[in-house]
């Protein structure tokens, strides 16, 4: 069974919404189990204190190595084989060629910041990989964790409800989805394109490559770069 366990002082934020829809559903048959850490068990002092004063100076606050520790120690005692990640703008951009691997392992023990991030120190003593979801700051790794969870959760076997659905997406084919359309056929006299309703699937999929193509290489040509890997 794929798990997750999610380091962090809000464990009320956790399944959220991913205990509903399909994720939800595939949560209550067992398919994947979330857990979470209050890491405020693990806080020292009468307190329970997380967190300090950057050393140095300057503003905000920093989570305390030790406190992490003992909290990673606690949730993930030595030989659990799965990732530690960390959620951090600074981290590698989640990829869902990362997100397929995650998928396919055992799960993952996510660890969300909040304040200023965590002691530097951290990050090597329990060799975390820093994981982004974007160029832009959260207030806390929380969202970003649920954001991971929810793509590697819709590609566990029998979470989707058409496997191949997975597989034809914005990204799996190292290109951007090609248009879709459904009923009604015509809308506030807007067509459907007439190959798609030719009935010819050798013309449908050419279009839709070419569709494909042409919505990557005016968006995102970066992807067009990396096509390789
Ligand atoms: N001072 C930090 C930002 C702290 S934001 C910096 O400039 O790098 C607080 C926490 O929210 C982070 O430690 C991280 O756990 C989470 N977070 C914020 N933005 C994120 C993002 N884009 N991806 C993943 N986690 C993020």
């Amino acid at each position: 069974m794929w798990r997750a366990t999610i380091l962090t002082l809000f464990p009320e934020m956790f399944p959220g919404p991913l205990g509903l829809s399909l994720a939800g559903d595939a949560l209550a048959r067992g398919v994947w189990a979330l857990e979470t850490q209050q890491i405020r068990e693990q806080g020292v002092g009468r307190h329970r204190a997380v967190d300090d004063t950057p050393a140095g100076g300057g503003p905000g606050m920093v989570m305390r190595a030790d406190v992490l520790a003992a909290a990673i120690d606690a949730a993930a005692p030595e030989g659990d084989s799965r990732p530690r990640l960390l959620m951090s703008p600074r981290g590698t951009p989640l990829t869902q060629k990362r997100v397929r691997a995650l998928a396919e392992g055992p799960g993952a023990i996510i660890l969300c910041a909040r304040f200023e991030g965590v002691d530097e120190r951290i990050i090597s003593a329990r060799s975390l990989e820093e994981v982004s979801i974007g160029d832009y700051i959260l207030s806390g790794g929380e969202i970003a964790a649920l954001a991971l969870m929810d793509a590697c959760v819709r590609l566990l076997p029998g979470v989707m409800g058409e496997e191949l659905s997975g597989e034809e997406e914005s990204f799996e084919g190292g290109l951007l989805e090609y248009p879709q359309y459904t009923r009604p056929r015509d809308f506030e006299g807007r067509a459907i394109p007439e190959v798609l309703l030719s009935g010819d699937h050798g013309k449908i999929a050419k279009w839709r490559h070419e569709q494909a193509l042409e919505l990557t290489r005016a968006r995102r040509p970066d992807l067009l770069a990396r096509e390789d890997d």
